[in-house]
C-alpha cells in the first residue's frame, strides 16, 4: 500500500531492537484518513468472504480494526490485556509475550461476544514474531469460531510472525512489508537495496 509506505518512510523512526516508531499516525496520534484507507484496503482483500466479526487486541489494533468493521458493517471486538472488573468469568484467554514491552500479558475476550457461528477477520497494527496474532487465533479456537484471515498494517517480514501464521494455513495479508532496517532506514520488500 503505497501511501502507507510513504508515511512510514517520512514519519517512521527506527529504534533499537528492530522497533519502528510510528507515533505520528498509528501508535499514539492517529490519522483517521489513513486508517480509513487501511480499512478500505482490507475490505478489497477480504471483503468477498463472509465476515461477521473483526477481532483485534488493544490498543493500537483498534483504529485499523474499527475502520474495517465500519466499512463491512460488522462489530469490532478487541481482546483486553488486563482483566476488567466488569468482565464476568466466561472468558477466552491466551498468553501473549509483548514484543515492545517485553512482558507477558494474558489477553481475554468475553465469550458471549465470540460465538461459534462467527466468521472472524483478525486485524492488527504490526506483525513481528506473531505472538499477538497467535493469541487471537487461540481465542478463536477456544470459541470454535472460523478464522477468515489475518490483516496486518505493517509486517516486519524479516521476523518470524508471517511464517508462523501462514504455516497454519491461514490467509495473511499485510499492507506494508518491511524487509530490513539496515542502516537505520526502512527497506520494503521488493525494493532494490544493495546495502
Ligand atoms: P508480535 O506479537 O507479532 O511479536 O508483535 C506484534 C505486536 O507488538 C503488535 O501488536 C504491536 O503492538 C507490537 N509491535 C511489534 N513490533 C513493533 C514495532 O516495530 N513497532 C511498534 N510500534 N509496535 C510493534
Amino acid at each position: 500500500m503505497k501511501i502507507l509506505e510513504e508515511r512510514i518512510r517520512q514519519e517512521g523512526l527506527v529504534l533499537p531492537g528492530n522497533v519502528l516508531k510510528v507515533n505520528q499516525f498509528l501508535n499514539h496520534q492517529i490519522d483517521p484518513d489513513l486508517m480509513l484507507d487501511i480499512g478500505k484496503e482490507f475490505v478489497k482483500l477480504f471483503g468477498e468472504q463472509k465476515i461477521t466479526k473483526i477481532l483485534t487486541v488493544e490498543s493500537s489494533g483498534i483504529a485499523p480494526a474499527i475502520m474495517t468493521g465500519l466499512l463491512l458493517h460488522v462489530p469490532v471486538l478487541f481482546a483486553r490485556k488486563q482483566k476488567s472488573s466488569t468482565m464476568p468469568n466466561e472468558l477466552y484467554s491466551a498468553k501473549v509475550y509483548s514484543y515492545t514491552k517485553k512482558i507477558e500479558n494474558t489477553i481475554t475476550v468475553e465469550s458471549k461476544f465470540l460465538p461459534a457461528s462467527d466468521h472472524v477477520l483478525i486485524i492488527d497494527d504490526f506483525l513481528a514474531n506473531g505472538e499477538a496474532v497467535n493469541g487471537l487465533l487461540k481465542i478463536c479456537q477456544q470459541a470454535n469460531a472460523q478464522v477468515v484471515g489475518v490483516g496486518i498494517a505493517i509486517e516486519k517480514s524479516f521476523q518470524a510472525g508471517a511464517k508462523r501464521i501462514t504455516d497454519q494455513g491461514i490467509h495473511l495479508e499485510s499492507l506494508a512489508k518491511i524487509a530490513s532496517f539496515a542502516d537505520n532506514q526502512v527497506h520494503f520488500v521488493g525494493e532494490n537495496y544493495n546495502g
